[in-house]
């Protein structure tokens, strides 16, 4: 066997590497992308690396490059989703898809150097599962993100037993066993990086600029982040839940109170005043229960489309350049030729 390549599938097996990158809508990095990434492993692994793209539906011609990336170079593999599933989803249709011994997750739009690839892999060298990384300051990003997310991370802290490291992102350096514990999490709402520190083992931090955008601009609006921060905290804690039933009790105690004081206004006999309070009990206390209910729903919402068990997505198909021209493995096909290579 020669090539060890991606696009090789009987040799997939054998990739010491693989690089995993969600791409929505990246067209004016990907190619810059394509060059350092492919720069960083070759110095690293040689030829024994993977570069696996998953394309989240983009609607630009991010699949179109990807496309061609992988008919010139066996090591770039395409997994083309069949729509746009989200960063987290997109990144662990390639975490289940690649095959190497160490795996780097990236981000499609340079954020986080590649050529910090040899100081993760010294770093994992010294008997780490995963290395992650830790922004140490953060070029390009407005005041409003980083002070939110880094409220976020200072409450996620707080409301969660497992230690999730502040201020990191998805860029990190893990190994196969860390990775095949991660991919047998079946759940729907993933914050992988929530995900990967739950898992234990041997982890360790390591420090980094995260650098301007290379182009375009951010996918996470203020409303994915608020969604990310709220998957993120009843995924990992019951916290929220535990705050509706205290926040119960101390209600219950001051309803008591007030239930003292009416009954004491009304032997007093001054009862018929009293417009105002009433309406601002009822106020207060309606509200309170709605967003009782409020974070029930959450939990209960999430329980009811993870019981659906539906897959996390779908691959419209793999793109690999040991492919014919014009004709696209289906997924199934590529499962059952990887099996078949495994057994021989
Ligand atoms: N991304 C994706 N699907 C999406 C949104 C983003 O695959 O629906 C990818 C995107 O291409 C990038 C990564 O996820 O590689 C992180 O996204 P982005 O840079 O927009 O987030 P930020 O760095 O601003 O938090
Ligand atoms: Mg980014």
């Amino acid at each position: 066997m020669v090539a060890m390549g991606a696009g090789n599938l009987s040799g997939r097996r054998q990739v010491a590497l693989s690089v995993v990158v969600p791409c929505y809508n990246e067209i004016d990095s990907i190619d810059e992308l394509y060059k350092r990434v492919s720069d960083a492993c070759q110095k690293q692994v040689g030829s024994a690396y993977e570069i696996v793209l998953v394309n989240d539906g983009s609607t630009d011609a991010t699949r179109n490059a990807i496309v061609e990336m992988a008919a010139n170079d066996p090591h770039v593999v395409g997994v083309d989703l069949a729509r746009n599933y989200g960063h987290q989803i997109a990144l662990s249709a390639g975490l289940e898809f690649c095959v190497g011994n160490r795996i780097l997750i990236l981000d499609a739009d340079l954020q986080d150097p590649p050529e910090l690839l040899a100081a993760l892999m010294a770093k994992m060298d010294e008997g780490f599962d995963v290395v992650y990384g830790q922004r140490q300051g953060r070029e390009g990003e407005s005041w409003f993100k980083l002070a939110t997310a880094s409220l976020f991370y200072r409450l996620l802290r707080k409301m969660v037993e497992i230690d999730i490291a502040a201020d990191a992102g998805d860029f990190r350096l893990m190994n196969r066993r860390a990775l095949d514990h991660l991919n047998a999490m079946p759940e729907r709402y993933r914050f992988i990086r929530g995900m990967v520190s739950w898992i234990g083992l041997r982890q360790t931090a390591f420090s980094y600029q995260r650098q301007r955008r290379f182009a375009g601009a951010t996918h996470y609006p203020l409303r994915k982040m608020v969604m990310l921060a709220v998957d993120a905290m009843t995924s990992f804690s019951v916290a929220p839940l535990r705050f509706a039933s205290h926040l119960g009790m101390a209600f219950g105690v001051l309803g008591l109170m007030a239930l003292g004081y009416t009954i004491f206004s009304w032997a007093a006999g001054s009862v018929l005043p009293g417009w105002t309070s009433l309406a601002a009990i009822i106020l207060i206390l309606g509200s309170v229960q709605l967003l009782v209910l409020g974070i029930f729903g959450e939990y209960l919402g999430r329980m009811y489309m993870e019981a659906k068990r539906r897959p996390l997505y779908i691959v419209n198909e793999i793109i690999s350049g040991e492919m014919p021209k014009g004709q696209n493995l289906d997924i199934r096909d590529l499962q059952s030729r990887l099996k078949e290579a495994m057994r021989a």
